[in-house]
This record gives structure tokens, C-alpha cells and sequence, in this order.
């Protein structure tokens, strides 16, 4: 498993629900979060790491000793969005690229657990912004759409070199 980068194909697939939860998605997770701590993230999705399914895993510390920060979240929707903010955001799959996208200030996500259980999280900032970016990433939906006219201007040079890179 590795981390592919723009302009893969996976990352613009819409990533299907889970039915059931088997070894196979318990030890996909589990390296996710590995690959996610070793390139120093916040959050990784699945399309990330070109697998097809609704699942993501954050640490909102971006600490791996931090494990009340961590969570693996299967087929998570936004059900609830408020305010918006404009921060700095970045993705493991635009490697160097950070730029401003405006997102919502507080959201309400819902999402099943490796327990098989639904859980509710209401969360502001930061944390909300990874659950907005990580859940995007499951539509195929990418930062860079994101990005208003400034940030999609200064990101050029930098998407130029990756899709070189990439062919
Ligand atoms: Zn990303």
C-alpha cells in the first residue's frame, strides 16, 4: 500500500458504502494510519490509497502517541455544516501545496466505528476541516476544487510539476 499522488485516477473515483466490516478493511486501516503517521498527516481516505470503499482515518493531534486523537471512520457523511472560515489546508496526495480553502466553521459527522457502531461528532476549526477534506475525498471531490480563483492561480506551477511527475 502506498500513498498516490495527483493526478492519480482513484482520486477522482466516488468510493462505494461498506456493508460489512472484514479483516481485509481492519488491516487496511491499520496501515493507513501507519502510512498517514509516516508522511506526517492529519487524515488519509481511502482513494488515497487507490482502495474503492468509504473509509477514512484522522488523528486531529497528528500525533501517533496521541490514540484519544485517532479514529477510523467508515462511510462518514457531513450531516450538519455552520460558518465558514478560510484557512490553510493541505493533502498527502498534493505533496508541498498548501493553500487557502474556505470551509465550514463547525460540523455535526456521523460515521460507523471499527466497533460496527454509529458515532456523532460535533467539531469546530481545524478538526472540522479534516473531516470536510476527508469526506470530499470519498466523492472524488479534491482541495484543489475547493481552492477560490487566488489559490487555484498560485497552485498552477505546482499541479504542472505533478501531473509531469506522474506521467
Ligand atoms: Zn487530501
Amino acid at each position: 500500500m502506498k500513498i498516490v499522488k495527483y493526478p492519480h485516477p482513484a482520486l477522482r473515483a466516488k468510493c462505494r458504502p461498506l456493508t460489512t466490516l472484514e479483516e481485509g478493511e481492519r488491516t487496511a486501516a491499520a496501515q493507513m494510519l501507519e502510512l498517514m503517521y509516516k508522511a506526517e498527516g492529519l487524515g488519509l481516505a481511502a482513494p488515497q490509497v487507490a482502495l474503492d470503499y468509504q473509509m477514512i482515518v484522522i488523528n486531529f493531534a497528528g500525533d501517533p502517541n496521541e490514540k484519544d486523537a485517532e479514529l477510523v471512520a467508515v462511510n462518514p457523511v457531513i450531516v450538519e455544516g455552520k460558518g465558514a472560515i478560510k484557512d490553510r489546508e493541505g493533502c498527502l496526495s498534493f505533496p508541498d501545496l498548501y493553500q487557502d480553502v474556505r470551509r465550514f466553521k463547525t460540523v455535526k459527522a456521523q460515521y460507523y466505528g471499527l466497533d460496527g457502531d454509529l458515532h456523532e461528532m460535533v467539531c469546530s476549526d481545524l478538526a472540522a476541516r479534516i473531516w470536510q477534506h476527508e469526506i470530499d475525498h470519498l466523492n472524488g471531490v479534491l482541495f484543489i476544487d475547493k481552492m477560490g480563483p487566488l489559490a487555484r492561480l498560485g497552485s498552477r506551477k505546482d499541479l504542472e510539476q505533478l501531473i509531469d511527475e506522474f506521467e
